[in-house]
Formats: C-alpha cells, structure tokens, sequence
C-alpha cells in the first residue's frame, strides 16, 4: 500500500483476516491511525502485544468514530447487531466495508443501518486458512488471491474504486460481481468443499468409535487433506452454512446425485466411466495450478 488510501481506519473483528490487513497497512501505510474493535479483553490486548493497532476498544460504535474506512471482519452472525450500534455513530462520506465469505446475508443484514451518507461496498477477500485469531495473521495472506466486491447499484463508484485499490494493494486480484452469483459460486468452491470435508472426518471419528479401528492413526493422505480443512473455525462455518442456505442445498443437491451415479458406476464395475471421471478432475487441476491458485 504505497499510498496512503485512508487516514484512519477500523477494523471490527481482528482475527485471521482483519489482523493481517492490519499487518498489510501497519507495513505499507504507517501514517494510517488503526482501531482494532474485538468482543474480549485478551484479544484487544495480544493486538497491542502485536503492535496491529493504535487504539483498542470493545465497543464497536466508538471505534468507528471519525474512521474514514470500517472493516467488518467478524462472524456472519454478528452483522446485525454491529450494524445497528455503529449506524449512528458514522461519519458523513465513511466507507463500510466488510470481508464475509456470504454476501446477500451481509447486504440483508448490514443495509438497514447504514445511513445514506455513508457507503455500504460489501467485499470478500478470497484467501484464508484454518486457523483463527489476531496471531494467525500474516501480510502474504492475500497475494495473488481474488476479491470479490458486491456493490449495491446505489454505491458511489469512488468509494468502490477506494476499497478496490486497498484490496490490490495487499496484492489481490478484484473482480466485481452481484451479491447473488457471489454467494451462487462460493457454495460451490468453498461451501460444499468444506461441508464434505466435515462430513467425511465426522464419518470417521464415528467410525473409530464403532469399529475401534485405527483411522486416525494410520490416516492416509487423502483423509489428513480433508482434516485440514475440518479444522476450520466452527463458528465462521455454521454461520456460512445458516447463512448462504439456498444456494448450499442447491449444490449439495447436485452433488449427491452425482455421488450416486458413482456410486453405481462403482457397482456396476463401469470402470471407463469412472476412469473418464478422474481424467476430467485431474484436469481441473491442472488448470488450477496454471492459473496459480493452487
Ligand atoms: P477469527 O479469526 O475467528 O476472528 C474473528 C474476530 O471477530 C475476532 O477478533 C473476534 O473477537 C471478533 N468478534 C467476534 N464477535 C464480535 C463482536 N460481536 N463484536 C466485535 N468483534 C467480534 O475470524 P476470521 O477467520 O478472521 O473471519 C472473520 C470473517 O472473515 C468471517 O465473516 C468469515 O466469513 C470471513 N472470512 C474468513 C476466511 C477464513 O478463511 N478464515 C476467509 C475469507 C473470509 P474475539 O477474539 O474477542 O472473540
């Protein structure tokens, strides 16, 4: 962030993903007066350990006081409320954004309070990892990784333009696309990926149970793969999930009748099938790792 885009910002929630903007703009734009807004006491003071923040509070509606920018980077399911405590206390021309892995929830959720001085340009940082908390950011996080902006037809376009710019300048690649394809395409590359990955370890902790057996223990790699990802934090997920309803049922719908056309290919000793399957997924990969997001 060679320029500095806003004077004072604040980011409510200094987890994973608002610690390492934090570590973005602390590197790049020092000059930047940071407001770190988290629910407990411990958090706010490993930020000030951290030197992620000049100001600490609990209290979302005073860390947004005189913010030019506003991050919201919690739980889905704290959109709401935090809404509705910051809207009065915004200042005329502030920009919210937020990094929610679901849009239509966040715009549902957010719009209400927002007043029309302010803009509201919802936004999703692709990037992340399974682990959580101001100490498991870090600045690399975002390079070379997408951010999907969701501007409301009524956004200004400079402050779309504003938020875009921070987005590249931690090295994200931004696209714009409506709330709805957002929340439509994610079910898909992220939400199913990690409803199968916590069905498939809970399977086999069941399993371990039931047949005593040793599949922990001996895990191949395809199992640890999957435990990674149903690693990911517990609250963050359930809140995708409640949130991003229709379109997840839509997907996993799709995916299980695929399931069980394999599942009777499997029956059926269809090898070609099955062959012709892998080869297309294997594919997929390939074109993943060309276009350096793997
Ligand atoms: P995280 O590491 O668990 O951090 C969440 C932060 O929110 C913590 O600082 C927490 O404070 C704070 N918080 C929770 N409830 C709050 C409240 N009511 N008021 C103020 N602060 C509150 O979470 P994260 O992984 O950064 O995820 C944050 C958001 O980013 C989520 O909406 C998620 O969908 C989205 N996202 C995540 C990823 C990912 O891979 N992790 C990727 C892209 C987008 P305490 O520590 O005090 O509880």
């Amino acid at each position: 962030m060679s320029d500095q885009l806003f004077d004072r910002v604040a980011l409510i929630g200094i987890g994973l993903i608002g610690s390492s903007l934090a570590r973005v703009l602390r590197r790049d734009s020092p000059s930047t007066s940071i407001v770190a807004c988290a629910r407990r006491a411990e958090t706010l003071t490993t930020v000030l350990r951290l030197a992620l923040a000049d100001y600490t509070t609990q209290d979302p509606a005073v860390a947004v006081e005189d913010a030019d920018l506003i991050v919201i980077a919690t739980p889905l399911s704290t959109y709401a409320e935090i809404g509705e405590r910051i809207g009065p206390a915004l200042k005329d021309g502030a920009i919210v954004t937020d990094v929610g892995s679901v849009k239509q929830a966040v715009i549902r959720d957010l719009r209400p309070h927002i007043p029309t001085t302010v803009h509201l340009v919802p936004g999703h940082p692709v990037a992340g990892t399974e682990h959580s908390g101001p100490e498991a950011g870090f600045a690399e996080l975002f390079r070379d990784r997408w951010c999907i902006l969701t501007p409301l037809p009524e956004a200004a376009p400079e402050a779309v333009k504003a938020v875009g710019r921070m987005w590249e300048s931690c090295g994200m690649r931004v696209v714009t696309m409506s709330a709805d394809h957002h929340d439509k395409v994610l079910a898909m590359t992220s939400h199913l990926p990690h409803l199968i990955a916590y069905t498939i370890v809970g399977t086999a902790t069941n399993l371990e149970e039931s047949l005593k057996s040793e599949v922990i223990e001996f895990s191949a790699s395809g199992f640890r793969d999957f435990t990674r990802i149903a690693a990911s934090d517990p609250v963050m997920w359930r809140d995708i999930f409640l949130n991003n309803r229709e379109a997840v049922l839509e997907i996993v719908q799709r995916f299980t009748e695929d399931l069980t056309a394999l599942q009777r290919a499997i029956r059926w000793g269809e090898g070609e099938k099955l062959q012709e399957l892998f080869t297309r997924t294997r594919a997929v990969r390939r074109s993943i790792i060309e276009a350096k997001q793997a």
